[in-house]
């Protein structure tokens, strides 16, 4: 079997809700979109599950897998994709968000009573979300229809940035539009949990946070290393190239290990060299990454053996820094990890 994984620590997980849980007094909605971040549900599931008020996903088919784990309410994000999603929502007792007048259309037609609407409005962002006069109408019209519980939603566009003032104003905004509405609220995420705790309203919903890219200045834990074990040491002389396009060249006699992770495993294109970590001490890889392997220049370390394993990042990274060379974002890093990397759990 090839050897590489991206390790998960679930007790970084369990440290990170802590975090989360002593910086509000709302309730969490663990955001698991996208397979949870790239970081695959089941294990995590059942950490969080008796820890937070409900989950959120973008797809049915991530609503579907998500249902067989759990009884907790299932938020989709987007709410339907069409009308005909109504059906699903219904059987799989899914709450939604209704985000444009499109989505209304034929909503009467299914069985809604268990289900929670999430009212989206839209307070700056200008992504989705009804307009304020949209909004208080469907609000109206929403109220008098037999769901569950009505919540009120947005969406912050810089929450991780704490000199952005567009934070306080859509804060404002959203403060008037729902001014005199008694239903329950929700407009914070991951960097408003940490920089605004006045928009953290009833329901915070939280995602990277949780999994450790970003924040880490607030306490919160990496959760996953992604590694993989030497497969080939080769010694090659000063002049020569290394690898597609003889990209890198040798300036002196040197070794060279291979290891068995590429961009067909979703980790980001490189050219240019970055640092990996080999046994506690840093090494550059060379050229160009391939599909299926990178290649490191270890010189003439003669304690690196093939079996060795290689951190391409691990809990002490901070990975907004990594995929900054990358021109990536912690969100991109974790999510791209493809199906093809095993995920393995530390308990
Ligand atoms: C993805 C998402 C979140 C979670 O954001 P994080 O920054 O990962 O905490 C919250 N709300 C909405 C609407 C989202 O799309």
């Amino acid at each position: 079997m090839r050897k590489t994984e991206l390790q998960i620590n679930l007790r970084n997980l369990e440290h990170n809700l802590s975090v989360i849980k002593s910086k509000t007094t709302s309730v969490i909605q663990a955001v698991v979109k996208a397979n949870l971040y790239g970081l695959q549900l089941k294990q995590i599931i059942e950490i969080l599950d008796s820890k937070v008020e409900s989950y959120a996903v973008i797809t049915l088919d991530e609503a579907r897998d998500l249902r067989k784990l759990t009884k907790l309410p299932i938020l989709l994000l987007q709410g339907v994709h069409e009308n005909e999603d109504y059906k699903t929502v219904s059987e799989q007792e899914l709450d939604f968000v209704l985000h444009s007048s499109w989505q209304i259309k034929s909503i009467d037609k299914f069985k809604l009573a268990s289900n929670r609407l999430w009212l989206k409005v839209n307070t700056g962002m200008n992504r989705l979300g009804f307009s304020e006069q949209e909004f208080l109408e469907n609000y109206n019209l929403m109220k008098n229809k037999n769901f569950r519980d009505i919540v009120v939603m947005s969406h912050l566009a810089s929450s991780s940035d704490i000199l952005n003032q567009q934070n306080q104003s859509q804060i404002n905004t959203f403060d008037k539009i729902t001014d005199g509405i008694s239903s329950k609220k929700s407009l914070a995420n991951s960097g408003a949990l940490f920089n605004y705790p006045e928009s953290h309203y009833d329901i915070v919903r939280t995602g990277i946070a949780l999994y450790g890219g970003k924040y880490q200045e607030f306490g919160i834990k990496s959760i996953s290393c992604l590694r993989s074990k030497i497969i080939s040491i080769k010694k090659i002389s000063r002049g020569e190239t290394v690898g597609y396009d003889g990209m890198w060249r040798a300036k002196q006699d040197t070794h060279i290990a291979a290891i068995g992770i590429g961009y067909g495993d979703g980790f980001p294109y490189f050219s240019e060299s970055f640092s990996v970590n080999i046994n506690g001490n840093l090494y550059k890889t060379v050229g160009k990454i391939n599909m299926d392997l990178i290649t490191i220049d270890i010189g003439n370390e003669k304690k690196i053996k093939v079996g060795d394993w290689v951190e391409l990042w691990g809990y002490e990274t901070n990975l907004t820094e990594l995929s900054q060379k990358f021109n990536s974002i912690s969100y991109q890093l974790l999510t791209n990890i493809s199906r093809r990397v095993a995920k393995n759990y530390l308990e």
